[in-house]
């Protein structure tokens, strides 16, 4: 037996949007669909339904009550992951228990929809950074922070109290020009030479190696396993010597 009825969901369903059209959407927070192209209602309008029930008093959601009313719907559903997804990258203040308990405090795996009228802290719209070459705007897209660091411009370094932080500009990809889309602001701690190693993201984080003899510096252990990963791909052959 069904918990809620069609005109239930439909109906809690627009509460959430006349909030999401009052407070969310200059924002850039996405109100997902109702129902899909067959007539069913999506995984993120349940999801969202379910966890605005008694807005502005909602409740800590279990994972287990969650996925349950979901499957009334899609009874095939293993583990629903939605809510995640509204909060951190779509933009919705869905607190995930054990994740992020900067505002409230919720239990690990549990969910509470925290806000309509506001948007999940620290997003922006689009989510994505802008690409573009204009400095001035790349650094205000950052907050005038290193993206590795977080130091800000002109402030004393994060790390080296005593060094006011300058920031540069620097490649994301040391082996592509520094052109948009390549380029993050760092501070001149994290902007040295041995930087030119590795390859990172727009959040400043390393995700890949950019010069292949730093894997000399890596732990003998790692160099095997790589070695081995490198062995298979390469069926043990010299991929110079086709
Ligand atoms: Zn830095």
């Amino acid at each position: 037996m069904p918990t809620h009825t069609p005109e239930e969901i439909e109906r809690q369903y627009n509460l959430v949007k006349e909030y999401h059209k009052k407070y969310l959407k200059k924002f850039g927070v996405k109100m997902p669909a109702l129902k899909n192209g067959s007539g069913n209602f999506t995984k993120n309008a349940l999801v969202l339904v379910f966890l605005s029930f008694g807005y502005p008093k909602t409740t800590e959601i279990t994972k287990i009550e969650l996925t349950k009313f979901i499957r009334e719907f899609y009874p095939d559903t293993p583990d629903v992951q939605q809510a995640r997804h509204l909060g951190a990258q779509d933009g919705w203040w869905i607190v995930a228990g054990g994740r992020d308990n900067i505002v409230v405090k919720v239990k690990r795996g549990n969910y509470i929809l925290y806000s309509l009228e506001r948007p999940y802290p620290s997003f922006k719209k689009g989510h994505r950074i802008a690409q573009t070459d204009d400095w001035e705007k790349i650094k205000e897209q950052y907050g005038f922070r290193c993206a590795t660091c977080g130091s800000r411009e002109g402030e004393p370094h994060f790390h080296w109290r005593a060094t006011k932080t300058l920031l540069q500009k620097s490649h994301k990809d040391p082996n592509k020009p520094l052109i948009a889309g390549n380029i993050i602001p760092q501070c001149q701690k994290c902007n040295r030479a041995d930087r030119n190693r590795w390859v990172y993201d727009d959040k400043g984080r390393v995700i890949k190696l950019a010069d292949p003899n730093f894997v000399k510096n890596f732990d003998k252990d790692v160099r095997e396993k790589i070695y081995e990963i490198l062995y298979k791909e390469f069926k043990g052959k010299n991929p110079y010597e086709k």
